[in-house]
């Protein structure tokens, strides 16, 4: 069974970058019937945020994104870096004693080739070493061994050779005793039985220490896989300039989750079956390793809209209501289920967020000053519609027509003038529609003011 993790740092929202790494490992994770894992990497102290843990596991399920493992969950844990201590002590003490680290009486913070060469520390004698190390400041040094090739089988970018030589010795342990992260995330890894690590090239550099750690501590290696960059579309690291948001503020935008989740996994990945508008099944179906590619991504804000409202469109009308009405400004528009529902069904496939419902609910209102309109079809609309029984979209329909035999017009010359005597517009949502969702009193309102302002407008003349 396949084993992944994602494991943020709690220092911020997810934004575009580590959301997509998140969703590509739980789609083949889901794909592959196995166990995904969520792990809070809380070691730096200094850059944790307080809530932002709270709000990554919002986010992740906002995308649904469930894990199976995580904080409090799971028998492999604990599964934030800060309650792991004891295992980070444990597994030092082992490549301590089986001499691939040292105690380092080195200033912190260096893991320059220059510190190696200038170092005695790596060859103190190891009984004399554990006695100084006991009383002075010192970190443990990972000691790399000499002229060896180490070489990666990724799985996206293929092998990858590095060369020891150009490694520095590098702390496992700090001097306050805190894990860096190298050394952090392959005892995790270990202890978690993670079978794939997937994440961002930016974590390449990085891989060749994790797996001399894999390999000193006599542990099959992952599988890793390197996912490219996403840059801007001028070709710098991705950042807010670009429209890239956090999903915190996408989820408050509107936008449809799957729609995030579609995009973000074409962000490096193509389906075989050269469709773009892929449903969360479809996903889990088609991902592959094999097809993601090594090119960087490019960030596409117009792509992403234009996936959310493929995906809103896909929704029943009872879903997207359901999913609009958060958003509706209530103190501009007040619709009860059954005439929010009809405004959706006459727009439906107007929207790209679900925030886009109140720039479609003004189409249904009046704008602007009610005015003088001057055709039969105000006065026959008038005593049409206020003699309804009951104000439902069946009725109206009804009403349409009767209002055409009574005026004796139709088509434009019917429609042009109600409109602009109920709306103010030129254009808009069926008329139906319009007159249910203002509701009897305010489209009542309307016709008699068009045709009142007629009659004052004649008298005058
Ligand atoms: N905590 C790391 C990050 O936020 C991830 C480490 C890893 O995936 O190995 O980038």
């Amino acid at each position: 069974m396949i084993r992944t993790r994602f494991a943020p740092s709690p220092t911020g929202s997810l934004h575009v970058g580590n959301a997509r790494i998140a969703v590509l490992n739980w789609l083949l994770t889901r794909r592959h019937a196995g166990c995904f894992v969520l792990r809070i990497e809380d070691t730096d102290t200094d850059r944790n945020v307080s809530g932002a843990e709270a709000g990554i596991r919002q986010d992740l399920l906002w995308l649904g994104l469930d894990w199976d493992e995580g904080p409090g969950q799971g028998e492999y844990g604990p599964y934030r870096q800060s309650e792991r201590a004891a295992s980070y002590h444990r597994f030092a003490a082992r490549l301590r004693d089986e001499g691939h680290a040292y105690p380092c009486f080195c200033a912190e913070g260096e893991d320059s080739l220059e510190r190696r060469d200038r170092c005695a520390c790596a060859a103190l004698d190891p009984e004399a070493a554990p006695a100084r190390a006991g009383g002075e400041p010192h970190t443990l040094r990972f000691r790399v061994p000499a002229d060896r090739t180490i070489a990666i089988d990724d799985a996206v970018r293929g092998r990858v050779e590095f060369d020891s030589g150009e490694i520095a010795d590098f702390v496992l342990l700090r001097s306050d005793g805190r894990p860096t992260y190298n050394f952090a995330v392959v005892v995790d890894d270990i202890e978690m039985r993670i079978t794939h690590v997937i994440r961002g090239v930016g974590h390449l550099s990085n891989t060749p220490r994790q797996a001399l750690l894999f390999d000193a501590l006599g542990v099959e290696r992952p599988v890793f896989a390197h996912v490219p960059m996403i840059l801007g579309p001028d070709r710098q690291k991705l950042s807010k300039r670009h429209g890239a948001a956090g999903m915190a503020e996408y989820r408050t935008q509107g936008y449809h989750p799957d729609g995030l989740l579609n995009y973000l996994s074409l962000l490096s990945w193509s389906s075989p079956s050269g469709e773009d508008v892929l449903t969360r099944g479809q996903l889990v179906a088609e991902i592959s390793l094999d097809r993601i590619g090594v090119a960087d991504a490019m960030f596409d804000p117009a792509r992403l809209s234009w996936l959310s409202a493929k995906h809103i469109e896909r929704m029943t009308l009872d879903d997207l209501v359901a999913a609009v009405r958060p958003f509706v400004d209530d103190a501009r528009f007040h619709l009860d289920d059954v005439e929010l529902a009809a405004a959706v069904a006459a727009t439906r496939t107007h929207y790209a967020t679900f925030a886009d419902v109140n720039a479609q609910l003004e189409a249904f209102f009046p704008q602007g000053e009610p005015h003088r309109i001057d055709s039969p079809v105000i006065d026959a609309a008038y005593a049409i519609l206020s003699g309804i029984d009951e104000w439902n979209e069946d009725n109206l329909r009804v009403a349409l027509k009767d209002i055409a035999k009574m005026s004796g017009v139709k088509g434009p010359a019917l429609y042009q003038p109600l409109r602009r005597a109920l709306t103010g517009r030129e254009h808009g949502p069926p008329l139906g529609a319009v007159l249910f969702v203002q509701g009897r009193d305010l489209a009542l309102t309307s016709l008699g003011t068009a045709s009142e302002s007629t009659s004052t407008n004649g008298d005058e003349n």
